[in-house]
């Protein structure tokens, strides 16, 4: 493939357009940076043939070039199970805790890494409410690179700083939220001038994330009609919104589906504004047991607003109750154990079951063994 990875980065504020960088913002106005990369003809898929299923089967639509050294643990391909709920559509759940580390980081994280050794980092950095920090430490650990990540103290879940402690990351616990956490990063990245910063504002990532949605489009044969999607920085929903958006220019669907992003109602700023973009303002001090969404300022809030709106979507919110609940009957009903945060999606599947038909997919982000304590909740609420 001749061209395969080429790629620009664009502002989503002011158009201004830049040869690949290890850029995470605009130099002219500050704003969010996407990728534009040129996307394959209508040919695509029957050119994949045999390859294995996983984030680099789509090598053609993602930023990387043929010579790069590729970080991979064998992310993506993740299974897609129907399930028998009672309403006029069809339901699916897309379970990204099959991923290496057990959440869909994964999938961003292996292009993440990828490019920092091309960009010839050896020192990588997030702040994290735990999936990202796993996921970065099993890619720097598999890339030979070293890993800075800064989590909130006490504020995520013991599955996920274990396996942050377990791939030798440099463990940074910082007072406060993921909010202060994220402040922390971008000081210490800025004095330190060597490290890449990997948090989902870095739009390599999301290249890697977007392949969610070329993986539904191939496990059914076409577009869904909705995608429910747990937002926390809101990186994912605009990321699978894009993955939809290509199959659509490169003229495989006809429209993307209508994407729905779910908060916890105690940290909702996206779910509280909406449809009136005008009323968003972050939240002070979010609170919900979903510690994954446990997020007041989405850093990618504006591209996700877009992808939302422009899909005919919305935002909604659950209170803990309704995603515990969700949760346990995912477990019970389903054999199926996922994360609270990941449980938001079907617990908004449920709040508008009425609303829906066609095939509509819930996005569930991370396994459910994560989070082992959430236990002592259900047992609180009662459901147990
Ligand atoms: C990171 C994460 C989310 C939130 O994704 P964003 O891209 O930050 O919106 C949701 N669920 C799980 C399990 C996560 O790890
Ligand atoms: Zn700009």
């Amino acid at each position: 493939m001749e061209g395969i990875g080429r790629h620009t980065l664009k502002c989503i504020e002011c158009g201004s357009v830049y040869e690949p960088a290890p850029l995470i913002k605009c130099s002219e106005c500050g704003g969010l940076l996407d990728i534009i990369v040129e996307l394959p003809d209508r040919g695509l898929f029957s050119r994949l043939g045999l390859r294995e299923m996983g984030v680099w089967r789509y090598r053609e639509v993602l930023p990387v070039g043929d010579g790069a050294k590729v970080v991979s643990l064998g992310e993506g391909g993740t299974r897609l199970l129907k399930l028998e709920e009672e309403f006029t559509g069809e339901l699916f759940i897309k379970l990204e805790g099959d991923n290496p580390t057990g959440s869909f980081k994964d999938r961003g994280m292996t292009v993440g890494v990828t490019k920092a050794v091309e960009f010839g980092y050896r020192k990588v950095a997030c702040a994290s409410t735990g999936n990202t920090s796993a996921s970065l430490a099993a890619y720097a650990a598999r890339g030979g690179l070293e890993a800075y990540v800064f989590i909130p103290k006490g504020g995520i879940a013991r599955g996920k700083l274990f396996q942050a402690l377990a791939y030798g990351a440099n463990i940074v616990e910082v007072e406060g939220g993921f909010d202060d956490a994220l402040e922390r990063v971008l000081k210490y990245v800025e004095v330190e001038g060597d490290v890449l910063l990997l948090n989902s504002f870095n739009p390599y990532r999301l290249e890697g994330q977007k392949t969610l949605a070329y993986e539904v489009y191939e496990q059914l044969g076409g577009a869904p009609d909705y995608v429910f999607v747990p937002v926390g920085n809101a990186g994912n929903i605009s990321a699978i919104y894009k993955g939809f958006r290509e199959l659509r220019d490169i003229g495989l669907i006809d429209s993307a589906p209508i994407m729905v992003g779910v908060q916890a109602s105690g940290a909702a700023p996206l779910a509280n504004a909406f449809p009136h973009i005008e009323r968003f303002s972050p939240v002070d001090e979010p609170r919900t047991l979903a510690s994954a969404i446990r997020i007041g300022k989405p850093v990618n809030w504006r591209k996700a607003w877009r992808a939302v709106e422009s899909s005919g979507g919305f935002f909604t919110s659950v209170e803990d109750a309704e995603i515990l609940r969700a949760q346990m009957r995912l477990a019970r009903k389903y054999g199926i154990l996922v994360e609270p945060a990941s449980a938001a999606s079907y617990a908004g599947f449920l709040k508008h079951l009425d609303e829906l038909d066609g095939r509509v997919v819930l996005v569930a982000t991370g396994h459910g063994l994560k989070d082992p304590d959430v236990i002592n909740h259900w047992s609180n609420l009662g459901i147990i």
